[in-house]
């Protein structure tokens, strides 16, 4: 399929005595992931005004059918330029220099310079992070997080990975990861990195539907288990919750996060699932410093979009 370069400027050009003018108000939030484009336009307390989306073919080596994509989904800046626009993209990102490095399932997206295209499309600064990054950024202006200066936010279910602002900052050193690597069973499963015994292997959905498989249970889902009348059913529920604090107390051993905000899979599980977290976390962390809280984020589709607009109010 052929794919013709688009002119990307949206934001029309001011005449000489109209000035585009920005609108601090608001703030715009992008989320790029292998396929799909998304974008919101939200008020400063983080309640979103509108949302669009655009899909691309993830399979193109193309950048052209990004740009198509971020063209479309940046629909809703139109007529008015927020005070900065926050993007969470997929993959390796470089936040310096505003592009995605990698994204190990859209080609397209190999060194694409979003933050220069967005630029060009809503006439805004724009600051890039990486998605699982940002989500900190979320509960600390809008979320469980807010007045807080340290705090982690915990992705979990299908993608696992740890955001942690400490002191008032986002940790995110280049080349830096989310944690779903890290080695927590010497000789584990083997991992899709192709090392064997990252936290990933046992403390995602993918594991749990495997596990409820082997124990012979009828469903995987965290939301049935919990609410389970069997034994071994409940039994698993620990086991999850035990695998998911093996990387979250290195984690507060590192940093004392103290605060712990879960989201995705574990609201499923909803306050049963939380207090089990919160107590093996608790008897696996070592004294000293506050000690740790679990809760549940916000229920929420828009998680990453409100890190995104978080990643313009913690600008420079
Ligand atoms: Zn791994």
């Amino acid at each position: 399929m052929a794919h013709e370069r688009i002119p990307l400027r949206l934001v029309p050009e001011p005449g000489p005595d109209e000035p585009v003018r920005r609108d601090v108000g608001v703030l715009g939030a992008v989320e790029v992931l292998p396929g799909a484009v998304r974008a919101a336009l939200l008020t400063r307390t983080g309640v979103v005004r509108e949302r669009a989306q655009a899909a691309f073919d993830a399979s193109s080596a193309d950048p052209a059918v990004v740009d198509a994509a971020l063209r479309a989904a940046s629909q809703v800046f139109a007529g008015q330029v927020p005070a900065g626009v926050g993007v969470a993209a997929a993959g390796v990102v470089d936040p310096a220099a505003g592009r995605v490095i990698e994204v190990n399932d859209a080609p397209a997206l190999r060194g694409y310079p979003v933050a220069d295209r967005l630029t060009e499309l809503t006439g805004a600064p724009v600051r890039v992070e990486h998605r699982a990054r940002v989500q900190v950024l979320g509960d600390r202006w809008f979320g469980a997080g807010r007045g807080r200066r340290s705090f982690a936010s915990v992705a979990t279910g299908e993608v696992l990975g740890v955001g942690i602002l400490y002191d008032g900052q986002v940790l995110a050193p280049a080349g830096g990861r989310s944690g779903a690597h890290m080695t927590v069973t010497a000789s584990g499963e083997l991992c899709t990195c192709g090392r064997r015994g990252c936290w990933k292997t046992v403390a995602t959905t993918r594991w749990l539907r495997g596990r409820a498989v082997e124990l012979g249970l009828e469903s995987g889902a965290l939301g049935d288990l919990v609410t389970s009348d069997e034994a071994a059913a409940l039994g698993l529920v620990e086991e999850y919750a035990q695998n998911l604090v093996l990387g979250l107390a290195t984690v507060q051993q590192l940093f004392a996060c103290g605060l712990f905000v879960l989201h995705g899979e574990a609201l499923d599980g909803g306050e049963p699932f939380r207090a089990l977290v919160e107590s093996r976390l608790r008897e696996d962390a070592l004294g000293g410093g506050e000690a740790p809280t679990v809760v549940l984020g916000e229920p929420s589709d828009t998680g990453a979009l409100l890190g995104a607009a978080g990643l313009v109010l913690s600008g420079p």
